[in-house]
């Protein structure tokens, strides 16, 4: 049936660049035998998923939406997708996103952008677009996606789905194409909070694989869904820093709506000061191409996917890795990598990203000490609801001022997920609400996150 779907609507939507009809077909009678057989199958056996194609898949496509992997086969599974394999979940294929994960919107896509299943004028987020409008339009039930400064939460937010970033090191990054790797997070994009946990127990778990896997992943989140939360005197604190100024007025509404039933519910409502976070877009946004650099730099025309010989000259490492580079990369990946070079270099680097690692410690300050008087964080996801194709991509700022609510997170390593609140009065676009729990408590997350919902 979602394969039907992609069939009708994909054409249209280009949520998949790549559709694995006989694979997912494959695993879906597998599953039907062995239960057929009386065999006890794992929960999700049987539950197609859709993957971000900056997740490596054995064999099957994997492009980073950019015409420097066109055409690569990788030679291995991520542990994500071991993961799911064992589980027995077909895999409908990969999705659109921003090249190399780079952008709000999918229009970095050098596939052509994914549009917004609510209204083909918008954008549908970024840089996860393709799994966001794959889940919003059925053409999958679950997806995964990455999260590096919003990735998974702002196209959750725009397209009314659910999207979580899981505590850094909760998820293997194994096979994950890196983008900047103290920042970057798998995790599920589902139409509820339950679907999410459910994937999410899937995919967590140390992987000795991953230097960075944690060794003490919070477990059974489903239950803890399950379980719920009696709202009662909990603590909830609003961001004082991720409102007002730049924020749409129906985004406003529908965020303030949700937290007046929270009241309602009994929880006890404070606004909490996190001062530091006036830096932190202006932090991500060096501490990123910084790493950005370094981890592209193996897109070199020699190991993976495009090689371009110069078209006069000697033909060096050095002349193909240039001529190859600037015909692969699009223009938003080359500016990163020359902005992170730039602040790397001798004599700037500690101007720039010293700079930027001081401001990413008082983040985790300001979140430290709002945890000590909270049990959660709360803010809208993005400030605006989905915008409309070209409208922001001629303004940098404004594209990067997108992810001020979702950045934070990532510079923390903490948990945070979007969950829908409504529409916006002015266009009737779904709206995300943040939810920010302390690193390890994603089962705390899930519980309050349910409770919204
Ligand atoms: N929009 C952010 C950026 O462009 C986030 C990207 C991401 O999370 N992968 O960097």
């Amino acid at each position: 049936a979602f394969l039907d779907r992609i069939d009708a609507h994909n054409e249209e939507l280009n949520a998949f660049l790549h559709v694995d009809r006989e694979g997912a077909l494959a695993t879906a009678r597998e599953v039907d035998e062995r239960r057929a057989a009386g065999e006890q199958l794992p929960r999700l056996a049987g539950v197609p998923i859709a993957l971000k194609d900056n997740i490596v898949t054995r064999g099957m496509p994997t492009t980073c939406a950019s015409a420097m992997l066109a055409g690569w086969l990788p030679p291995y599974d991520a542990t994500v997708v071991t993961r799911i394999k064992a589980e027995g979940m077909p895999i409908l294929g990969k999705t659109n996103m921003d090249e190399f994960a780079m952008g709000s919107s999918t229009e970095n896509s050098a596939f052509g952008p994914t549009k917004n299943p609510w209204d083909h004028t918008r954008i549908p987020g970024g840089s996860g677009g393709g799994s966001a409008a794959a889940v919003a339009a059925w053409l999958a039930p679950l997806a995964l996606g990455s999260d590096t400064g919003g990735s998974i939460r702002q196209p959750g937010a725009v397209t009314g789905t659910v999207g979580v970033k899981p505590t850094y090191g909760a998820v293997s990054r194994y096979g994950l194409i890196a983008m900047a790797s103290s920042l970057d997070q798998i995790g599920p994009v589902a139409r509820s909070v339950t679907d999410a946990a459910l994937l999410q127990d899937v995919i967590a778990g140390h992987d000795p694989a991953d230097s960075t896997s944690l060794t003490d992943v919070p477990g059974d989140l489903a239950a803890a869904v399950s379980e719920g939360l009696d709202l009662t005197g909990v603590r909830i604190g609003v961001v004082r820093q991720l409102q007002g100024e730049g924020y749409q007025a129906g985004v406003l509404a529908a965020y303030t709506d949700t937290i007046e039933q929270l009241r309602a519910a009994g929880a006890d409502i404070r606004e909490i000061d996190c001062p530091s976070f006036e830096y932190a877009l202006s932090a991500y946004y060096l501490i990123m191409p910084a790493e950005v650099s370094s981890n592209l730099a193996r897109f070199d025309g020699m190991r993976y996917g495009m090689r371009v010989e110069p078209e006069h000259g000697p033909v060096t490492a050095e002349t193909v890795m240039a001529a190859t580079r600037g015909a692969g990369f699009g223009d938003e990946v080359k500016r990163r990598i020359i902005l992170g070079t730039h602040a790397l270099s001798a004599g700037l680097y500690d101007a720039y990203y010293g700079a930027a690692l001081k401001v990413r410690t008082l983040v985790q300050r300001d979140f430290a000490a709002a945890f000590d008087e909270v049990d959660f964080l709360i803010s809208p996801t993005a400030p605006t609801t989905a915008f409309v194709f070209g409208e922001k991509s001629d303004d940098l700022m404004a594209m990067y001022l997108n992810d001020v609510a979702t950045i934070p997170a990532n510079l923390a390593g903490i948990p945070a997920m979007s969950i829908p609140c409504g529409l916006a009065s002015e266009d009737q676009m779904p709206v995300g609400f943040q939810i920010l729990a302390p690193a390890r408590a994603d089962d705390r997350m899930y519980r309050l996150a349910a409770a919204v919902e």
